[in-house]
């Protein structure tokens, strides 16, 4: 236990400083981004218009990074609203359907009758999306993507799973994959940030994260949140039982 803690604390002045460098680096950006957006319209039909749209995009990246940075540090205030995990599967393969590439065979299997969950929308989309990049990472000779919900009205729970063909990992790496800044993707690749966010972001609301994975077989992140929510201002529209078998 006092190991957990002393982890527990590390964590928080790792995410602390990153969230506080992250915070005024979006602001940087945002003054790139807002330049360059200007620049762009002005060299519209100019032969420097590639050079331009290259910052664009770049900002955009970085935007995207410091985003995951600040939802990993938790300085990124909580929206909490009802959620049907259908819905944001179901939004995220129409969004995904053209950047996965034809080779990745993607899917959703929906259960009927899920209740639903109450989070901050953004901060449940970030981990849908860190999951399937990963997933198609980990699939550079394409595969099959498979994105499920489930309910288990026992314990009060609704469940997304994500689910790849790809490569796998072996029992070392599967262990240290939550670790924040655990990568083995190359530099300029990975951050590592992706499944430590998730975790955050799941562990918060009272959810579990778990990964089941075999080299070569491929990989399955389960993802378990409380039905209804916990979300205190809101109380959850579920009744009683239910509610306490979820927080
Ligand atoms: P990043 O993707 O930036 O490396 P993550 O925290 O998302 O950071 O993942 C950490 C590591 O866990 C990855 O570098 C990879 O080795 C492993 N991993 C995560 N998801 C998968 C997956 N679906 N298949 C295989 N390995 C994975």
């Amino acid at each position: 236990l006092e190991q957990q803690l002393r982890q527990a604390e590390r964590l928080d002045s790792l995410g602390q400083l990153a969230g506080g460098i992250a915070h005024d680096f979006n602001n940087i950006l945002a003054v790139i981004s807002g330049y360059a957006d200007v620049l762009a319209e002005e060299l519209e039909n100019s032969p420097c218009q590639p050079d331009v749209q290259a910052i664009v995009q770049a900002a955009a990246r970085g935007s995207g990074l410091t985003r995951q940075l600040l939802i990993f540090s938790r300085l990124e205030p909580s929206r909490p609203e009802t959620l049907d995990l259908n819905t944001i599967a179901t939004d995220m393969q129409r969004l995904l359907g053209r950047t996965l590439g034809e080779d990745i065979e993607l899917t959703t299997e929906l259960a009927a009758d899920l209740p639903p969950i109450t989070m901050d929308r953004s901060k449940l989309e970030q981990v849908l999306m860190n999951a399937v990049m990963n997933a198609r990472a980990a699939m550079p000779s394409g595969g099959r993507l498979t994105i499920a919900t489930s309910a288990s009205p026992a314990d009060g729970f609704v469940s997304l799973a994500i689910t790849d063909t790809g490569c796998g990992m072996t029992p070392e790496v599967a262990a240290r994959a939550f670790e924040p800044f655990f990568t083995t993707k190359g530099r300029g690749q990975g951050t590592g940030l992706g499944l430590a966010t998730a975790y955050g972001v799941v562990t918060d609301v009272g959810g579990t994260i778990t990964l089941d994975s075999e080299p070569d077989r491929g990989t399955t992140v389960l993802v378990r949140l409380p039905a209804g929510g916990t979300a205190p201002a809101q109380p959850a529209p579920v009744a009683p039982a239910d509610a306490a078998a979820g927080a």
